[in-house]
C-alpha cells in the first residue's frame, strides 16, 4: 500500500517564528502528494522533511494572503528544475488570478513543467479526474478564501473466500462487476452478496476563517480535518477582529462536521507553548493534535 501521511512543513500564521515557519502541508495520498497552502520557504522545509518536491501533483491556494503563497513561485520553479515530467494541477480562488500569475512568473525562468490552473470561481465540485473529487466552498475571511474537501473514489471490495468457494475468478469478476448476477453452474451469484463497497475517505482543510456554516461542510465526515486556531479563548476578541478561529472554536467545527480526527495549525507568534491548544480543543473534541513543524502524521485508511 501505498504511503498516507500528512506531512506539516510549517504551521506558523503571519509571522514565522524561531519554531514555525510559515504554514504548507503535503498529503501523500494514493500515490500523489497534495500541497496546501505553500508560504515562504516551504521548498527548503521539503529537505528538512526528507521528502523529495517531485511528489508534488497538486497545489492547493486557499488565498492569496502571503503566508498562504509566497512558496508558490519558488515550488514550480523548484518542480520545473527538477524536470518533473507529470502536470501540476493548482487550484486557486480565480479572483486572485493576478496574484497566482505573479507569483509563477515572478523571475526569469524557463517554464518546461506543465502546469494546469484550476481557478475556482463557484463552489461546489471543482475537480473529479477519477482519482479524487476536490469541492472548494468559500469561508468567512474578508478576501476570497476557499475551504478544500477532497475524497478519494469509493471503490467495491470482494470477499476472496465467498468468491473462491463458489468458484468466481477472472474474467467471471469483471462480469459479475458489470452486470450485477452471474449464473454460475445453475446458481445466481448477486454481486453485493460477495462483495461491498468501501467508501473513499475524505480529507478537509479550513484554514483562515471566522466559524461559518461552510467551515461545517467542508469538514463534514472528514477522517482528517487540518483546521486553523490562530488564537485560544482567552483572545477570541483578535480572533474576531482577525477573522480568524480559537482552537475552542476549530474542535467545535470538527465535532459539528462528525469528523474523526482535528489537527490545528496556523498559530499566532505570541504562543510559544501549544499545550493550551490542545487543552482547549480536546475538552470539546477529544481527537486532537496539534501541529508542529516537519511532524508526519498518519492518513491511515
Ligand atoms: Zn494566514
Ligand atoms: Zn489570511
Amino acid at each position: 500500500m501505498s504511503v498516507r501521511d500528512l506531512i506539516i512543513l510549517g504551521c506558523s500564521s503571519q509571522q514565522p517564528t524561531r519554531r514555525r515557519n510559515h504554514g504548507a502541508y503535503l498529503l501523500r495520498w494514493n500515490e500523489e502528494g497534495l500541497l496546501f497552502d505553500p508560504g515562504e520557504g516551504t521548498q527548503r522545509q521539503f529537505i528538512f522533511a526528507n521528502v523529495a518536491p517531485p511528489c508534488v501533483n497538486r497545489i492547493f491556494v486557499s488565498h492569496f494572503h502571503g503566508d498562504h503563497c509566497l512558496g508558490l513561485g519558488s515550488m514550480l520553479m523548484r518542480l520545473n528544475l527538477d524536470k518533473v515530467t507529470h502536470p501540476i494541477h493548482c487550484y486557486y480562488p480565480a479572483s486572485g488570478k493576478k496574484y497566482f500569475d505573479r507569483l509563477r512568473y515572478g523571475t526569469i525562468y524557463h517554464e518546461t513543467i506543465e502546469v494546469i490552473e484550476h481557478p475556482v470561481s463557484e463552489e461546489g465540485l471543482v475537480h473529479d479526474d477519477g482519482k479524487f473529487q476536490i469541492e472548494a466552498y468559500y469561508l468567512k475571511h474578508g478576501v476570497d478564501n476557499l475551504g478544500w474537501r477532497i475524497k478519494e473514489p469509493d471503490v467495491r471490495k470482494f470477499e476472496k473466500e465467498k468468491l473462491d468457494a463458489l468458484g468466481v475468478k477472472g474474467p467471471l469478476v469483471r462480469e459479475l462487476t458489470e452486470q450485477g448476477k452471474l449464473i454460475l453452474g445453475g446458481k445466481t451469484i448477486i454481486l453485493d452478496d460477495v462483495s461491498h463497497i468501501r467508501q473513499g475517505d475524505v480529507f478537509a482543510i479550513v484554514i483562515d476563517t471566522l466559524p461559518c456554516p461552510n467551515a461545517i461542510k467542508v469538514a463534514k465526515n472528514a477522517k482528517l480535518l487540518l483546521c486553523e486556531a490562530t488564537y485560544l479563548e482567552e483572545h477570541k476578541d483578535l480572533a474576531k477582529e482577525y477573522r480568524h478561529m480559537t482552537a475552542k472554536q476549530a474542535a467545535t467545527i470538527a465535532k459539528e462536521a462528525g469528523a474523526k480526527q482535528l489537527i490545528l495549525t496556523h498559530f499566532s507568534a505570541r504562543y510559544q507553548d501549544l499545550r493550551g491548544f490542545l487543552e482547549e480543543a480536546r475538552t470539546i473534541f477529544p481527537n486532537t493534535e496539534v501541529a508542529e513543524d516537519l511532524k508526519y502524521f498518519d492518513f491511515p485508511r
